[in-house]
């Protein structure tokens, strides 16, 4: 596997759609071709919640869908840049580092100046979506095309279906060119200590049902981890923030 950063997601996603973003980092180049030579009529981008590099091979046969669609496509080793969700997912979606975005909690990403791959597309003529839990999607409601917030709650099974039934939806709008959506029973269920296999069956059983939606679209399906479990044995001091993959198909 080729090692990138989350850094890269966001420049080479600007590239490939022709609108303008600043990044300390260029394009990633095998990841662009793929796009270009694809040409798709949607780009779709679910973040699962703490699916580090480690989870993705140990829960391979759970996450039989994800092995599949990178078998068939292209599957890379991202560095991450944080170890929390709020602030690795600005930074996927706006290609900076968390002090240069400065969004760490949900109460900064209403406040943040920048603009985001959403924001910046839809402004340039390209409907974007953005499915998430509710406190995340408040800055992008009346700035972008589709918002869904989602109600955190008790039942994560329950949340993430609701997060795919509206991830589908919103990718079989005709005029939507990128989606982003992010599911979290993984993450849910590694803080609660809960057996890992059931959460990486529903992320499966959620990512075929969103595959199919690209699919009928010829659209990519872009799918990535967004920091490092936490998981007890993770819990000591690295010298790096560690990886997670970064899959990019066309189902
Ligand atoms: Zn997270």
């Amino acid at each position: 596997m080729q090692l990138i950063s989350h850094l890269h997601i966001a420049p080479t996603l600007a590239a490939f759609f022709g609108v303008s973003l600043e990044s300390s980092k260029r394009p990633m180049e095998q990841l662009l071709a793929f796009l270009q030579a694809r040409e798709p009529a949607v780009v779709t981008l679910v973040v699962i919640d703490s699916l580090d590099s480690t989870l993705y091979y140990t829960l391979a046969a759970d996450l039989e869908v994800l092995h599949k669609l990178a078998s068939a496509g292209l599957v890379f080793d991202c560095e991450t840049v944080t170890d929390t969700t709020t602030p690795a997912i600005a930074s996927i979606l706006t290609g900076l580092l968390p002090e240069e975005h400065g969004i760490f909690t949900s109460n900064e990403v209403g406040t943040s100046p920048v603009n985001s791959l959403l924001e910046l597309l839809d402004d340039a003529g390209l409907p974007t979506g953005a499915i998430l839990e509710t406190e995340g999607t408040r800055p992008l409601v009346g700035r972008i095309s589709y918002v869904c917030p989602v109600d955190d709650r008790e039942d994560i099974a329950e949340y993430d279906g609701l997060i795919t039934t509206h991830t589908v939806s919103v990718v079989q709008k005709e005029e939507v060119r990128f989606v982003f959506a992010h599911l979290r029973a993984i993450d849910r269920f590694a803080h609660r200590n809960k057996d890992l296999h059931i959460a990486a069956q529903l992320t499966n059983k959620h990512m075929k049902n969103i595959a199919a939606a690209v699919s009928a679209r010829a659209g990519v399906l872009l799918i990535c981890g967004d920091h490092v479990a936490h998981l007890a044995e993770n819990r000591r001091p690295k010298k790096t923030m560690g990886t997670v993959p970064l899959i990019a198909s066309y189902p």
